[in-house]
């Protein structure tokens, strides 16, 4: 709708023809002889009609618009503000919903979104990088926590045979499993690198009563590898980094953090899924090469009554899933 009405300029007290009109998107039409200007309408300022004096637009640029009809200006002006607010009332809970629903996608980003990317990642990666990090990491436990072997030659020739052997008859890896003796503590325990490094510790040689309960534990680790679960978990943790760095405009440190991950996983052992998909490839192989998984439930017993030594129980047995739940659960 046109309203006419005359037009002061600014500081004068000159008077023209001069109407205005309300455009859609909330914004105002002045037209003069001049030509047309068309503004936001927060830019325009109303002054309520006060007695006797006419509503007035005042502009930004200093001039003002009188209506010859206050009345109708002000009802078009009023309609507007209805029509906003109905948008609102009519909008709002599909507004509502829509925040809900990226807080959920956001949320959903985090628990598969990013473990999905990180599978994917590691599987484009070139084999140089899961050698590197493995040969940073275990340079980093060599110096900072493992003692060398007190195994003979002999003995660790003859796991090492039997690890070879047991290992040709698996389906193939994505990296060369190869075996690393040290000590940590007197703790029987293994680590998996993401170079295919298994790190057996003496303490766990020597809990072993057979070579086919030792084999059990390796194949734990030998599941670790298959599944890549190193590099997969620094990789999510690089992800969710740089994430976090890109929401928070908080960027130093990131490559020293990369650095940590790689220690951390390795050291504080893996989320439940992957020990449970370690488990699941130990238990397979064992039915598969021994016909049997009762090596494994014996070496598990072992670490619940050891004999008479003092053992603290390796990470992954002691956090993940219970150690009872996975002797009860092999047995079926
Ligand atoms: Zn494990």
């Amino acid at each position: 709708m046109i309203i006419k009405g005359f037009c002061h300029p600014a500081r004068s007290t000159d008077k023209f023809a001069a109407s205005v009109m309300l455009l859609s998107e909330g914004r105002l039409q002045l037209s003069t002889a001049q030509g047309h200007q068309v503004m936001p309408l927060e830019v325009v300022s109303i002054s309520e009609p006060l007695g006797r004096l006419p509503l007035r637009l005042a502009f930004p640029d200093g001039s003002q618009f009188i209506p010859d009809d206050s009345l109708l200006l002000e009802c078009v002006l009023k309609a507007r503000k209805r029509t906003w607010l109905h948008w609102v009332e009519r909008y709002l809970p599909i507004l509502a919903s829509s925040l809900v629903l990226m807080g959920l996608l956001f949320a959903l980003f985090f628990t598969h979104g990013i473990p999905w990317l990180a599978s994917g990642i590691v599987k484009a990666l070139p084999q140089s990088v899961p050698m590197q990090v493995g040969q940073h990491v275990m340079q980093t436990l060599d110096g900072k926590v493992l003692a060398p072997t007190e195994l003979n030659i002999a003995q660790q020739a003859l796991i090492n045979q039997r690890f070879q052997t047991m290992v040709a008859q698996l389906p193939p890896m994505p990296v060369k499993p190869k075996l690393r003796f040290r000590q940590w503590h007197a703790r029987p325990n293994a680590l998996a690198l993401s170079d295919g490094s298994i790190v057996v510790f003496d303490a766990l040689v020597a809990l072993a009563q057979t070579p086919e309960q030792l084999d059990s534990i390796l194949l734990h680790e030998l599941g670790h590898i298959q599944h890549q679960h190193v590099m997969k978990s620094i990789v999510r943790s690089a992800l969710f980094t740089s994430l976090v760095a890109v929401l928070t405009g908080e960027s130093a440190g990131l490559a020293e953090s990369f650095n940590r991950a790689g220690v951390f996983y390795v050291m504080q052992g893996y989320s439940r899924k992957a020990e449970l998909e370690a488990d699941e490839f130990a238990v397979t192989s064992m039915l598969d090469l021994y016909g049997t998984t009762q090596p494994m439930q014996q070496m598990l017993q072992l670490f619940i009554t050891p004999n008479g030594i003092d053992n603290e129980l390796p990470e992954w047995i002691n956090t993940h899933p219970a150690l009872g739940t996975r002797v009860e659960r092999l047995g079926e």
